[in-house]
């Protein structure tokens, strides 16, 4: 029978970056199991690859601090592009309570250490975008450091440099059961074979809950479907121009290729396994769009090229990290509500450090533990896109 020391179910961005960090820290026979025939086939290969620090909470913005760092060195450090871009994340506010809420935020993310973060006037962001309707806006926020990354390459290079430091890659490998003994976990099930190992990561992103339930738990992690819409080229708005964010209608959007990748949050959207792309989302997207940037009543769109994919939702839009109390050897790495590639080199981090130390000083990870649910003591990330 094969055997590993862990056992990762799940070679998304979330697998690979903890295959990574295990392998780093000497931890070299690392599984990782992976149902689908190629690796990003899950939420990974569906993000807009949105980076940033601007978050309502200091363990979101803590997890950014390590990420976005680890980003821009991501090249020379593993020798695979991040494709970083250090474009900015730039909240537009039309509301008082809008405002106040970024200030309350610009507060903490400063005193927590982030420096490119700044409040602006709002002259100063109709010269950094000069497409916004402008005659409405009382103020924004906008931070450097953040961008966007190609979420597939970090995958890619994570895993590859796992694989350099020992850890194994098996696909078309369907995990169907976690079997348990008296000391705890004792190993995993696919179809062909079973793996005996005293360490099993969940990292089954949107499918976490049945990764779970195959362990005897119960997750509150729940699928929901997310629509992203790319214009054809349009030349209207720079390249260079950050994710901009309209906090009044949700919409945001930031430069694709020669055109806009556009992105709403659909307050009708219902939890579930839904990936098909909805045509009529075109219109309500649009719809939000002209309101703040009007020149894109100019834009096309061919729905063709739009697609959908999952967000993993959690009560509180914290992820899920850590030992699943009572089940010893069960970590988990679940829950990213829609910041699973930002947040992916931090939870590599984390996860490894608690696996192999049971402790992690990036942040303190009772926070994020799985008990909190039980416990009641749930954080609330308000600034979920
Ligand atoms: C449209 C869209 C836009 C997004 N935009 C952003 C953004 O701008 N910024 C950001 O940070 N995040 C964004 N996200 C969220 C982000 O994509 C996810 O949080 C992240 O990809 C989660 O990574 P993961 O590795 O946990 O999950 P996944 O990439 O889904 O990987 C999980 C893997 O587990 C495998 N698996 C499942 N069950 C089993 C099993 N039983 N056995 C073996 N393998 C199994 C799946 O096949 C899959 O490959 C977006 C998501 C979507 C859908």
């Amino acid at each position: 029978m094969e055997s590993a020391d862990v056992v990762i179910i799940g070679a998304g961005i979330v697998g690979s970056s903890i295959a990574y960090h295990l392998t780093q820290a000497g931890c070299k026979n690392v599984l990782v199991l992976e149902r689908e025939s190629q690796q990003g086939k899950g939420s990974t290969g569906k993000s807009m690859g949105g980076v940033r620090a601007q978050f309502s909470t200091a363990v979101s913005i803590r997890m950014s601090l390590y990420s976005i760092p680890f980003f821009r060195a991501f090249e020379e450090a593993l020798g695979h592009p991040s494709g970083y871009r250090g474009q900015g994340y730039l909240f537009v506010a039309t509301q008082e309570r809008h405002l106040r809420y970024l200030r309350t935020n610009y507060e903490l993310q400063t005193s927590l250490g982030l420096k490119a973060v700044e409040l602006l006037k709002p002259a100063d962001l109709t010269h950094m975008v000069p497409q916004l309707r402008g005659d409405d806006i009382l103020g924004g926020s906008f931070c450097s450091t953040d961008g966007f990354v190609d979420p597939h390459s970090v995958m890619t290079g994570f895993m590859l440099r796992a694989i350099d430091g020992g850890a194994r890659l098996v696909r078309n490998a369907e995990v169907t059961a976690i079997e348990r003994d008296a000391a705890g976990v004792s190993g995993v099930r696919t179809a062909t074979d079973r793996i005996g190992t005293r360490i099993v990561v969940n990292a089954a992103g949107a499918w976490a809950g049945l990764v779970a339930k195959l362990a005897g738990i119960d997750l509150p992690v729940e699928p929901l479907r997310r629509m992203l819409v790319p214009t054809e080229p349009f030349d209207k708005i720079a390249h260079s121009a950050p994710m901009t964010v309209d906090m009044a209608t949700g919409f945001h959007f930031r430069p694709e290729g020669l055109g806009l990748l556009m992105a709403w949050n659909d307050p009708g959207e219902t939890p579930g396994f839904k990936t098909d792309f909805d045509p009529a989302f075109v219109e309500k997207i649009l719809t939000r769009g002209v309101v703040r940037v009007p020149c894109l009543e100019e834009a096309e769109v061919n729905p063709k090229r739009a697609w959908a994919g999952l967000y993993e939702m959690t009560p509180d839009h914290h992820p899920i990290l850590g030992a699943v109390p009572g089940i010893p050897g069960l970590y988990l790495a679940n829950g990213f509500s829609g910041h699973g590639v930002m947040h992916s080199p931090a939870t590599g981090k984390i996860v490894s450090d608690l696996v192999l130390k049971g402790t992690s000083d990036l942040v303190d990870a009772r926070l994020l533990g799985y008990e909190r649910f039980a416990e009641g003591r749930l954080l609330e990330e308000t600034a979920v896109l």
